[in-house]
């Protein structure tokens, strides 16, 4: 049922952060719904909509980070389409405030057609307007950048956050679905395995922050990164350095870590 009702295209946007690309999921036969543009690329949205024709009816935005939503506002001008989604809400340099949705949408709408069901799922962590859509006829849930395939997920303060993410895996628990339609890479199987093993990454990580504290004294940040992060390729530091950030801010919130300055402790 999943491939009769979920198409994946994946844009022309491959790098380093990006994996393959970011992908745009069309939805429906008669009755399509575009989830994610992704980069403004005009020829390659003019492509995706011709292959549609007046099929294509909706579009909706996981989350407005500049890989994903540019595409939306020329679809809504150049082609009238309605876009869906959550607004910009907190601008860090990397959202798109082109964004404009006709309507906001919230956890729990549903977006209606003939041939199957949208539910919308606010999943906060890597984005706080993050948005999961459950397409149930088709046991598959497109996951944005809440779920990757192929790479773990930036989480950036202050939009992004840790205690956030976790708690947002720990959410999708509750649904019922046997695919992830990832916004980078191809369609994930066992979602219960792929969810756990990354609650369980993030923990791992968390205790190896704090065990490097414990082993090396307070740090700042700069200071604790080589360490945390040893296992990690060097270029991604800039990336690491977000996403210790995040960890650290949500042992504050813990009550496992604290600081000083910019210096951070165990308590
Ligand atoms: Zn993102």
């Amino acid at each position: 049922m999943r491939d009769e009702l979920i198409k994946r295209i994946c844009a022309d946007n491959a790098s380093m952060f990006t994996g393959p690309g970011t992908n745009t999921y069309l939805i429906g036969i008669e009755d399509i719904t575009l989830v994610d543009p992704g980069p403004l690329q005009e020829s390659r949205l003019d492509n995706v909509v011709a292959q549609c024709g007046d099929k294509l009816k909706r579009v909706l935005v996981t989350h407005t980070h500049k890989d994903h939503s540019p595409g939306a506002a020329y679809l809504q001008q150049r082609y009238s389409l309605p876009v869906y989604g959550q607004k910009v809400k907190e601008d860090d340099g990397l959202q798109d405030k082109t964004f404009n949705p006709v309507k906001e949408l919230v956890h729990g709408d549903l977006v209606e057609t003939d041939e199957y069901v949208i539910e919308v799922i606010h999943t906060p962590g890597h984005a706080s307007n993050h948005l999961c859509f459950l397409i149930k006829e088709a046991n598959c849930i497109l996951t944005g950048d809440h779920i990757m395939n192929g790479s773990t997920v930036v989480i950036a303060p202050p939009d992004g956050d840790m205690s956030a993410y976790l708690e947002s895996l720990h959410l999708l628990k509750n649904y019922e679905f046997d695919t992830i339609g990832p916004g980078h890479g191809d369609f994930m199987d066992q979602p219960l395995q792929v969810i756990d093993w990354i609650v369980n990454h993030r923990l791992e990580r968390e205790k190896k922050v704090l065990s490097k504290m414990e082993l090396h004294g307070p740090g700042s940040i700069k200071d604790l990164l080589p360490l945390v992060y040893d296992d990690v390729d060097q270029r991604l530091f800039p990336l690491a350095q977000r996403s210790l950030e995040a960890h650290l801010l949500k042992l504050e919130k813990d009550h496992q870590a604290k600081r000083s300055e910019d210096i951070w402790h165990i308590t």
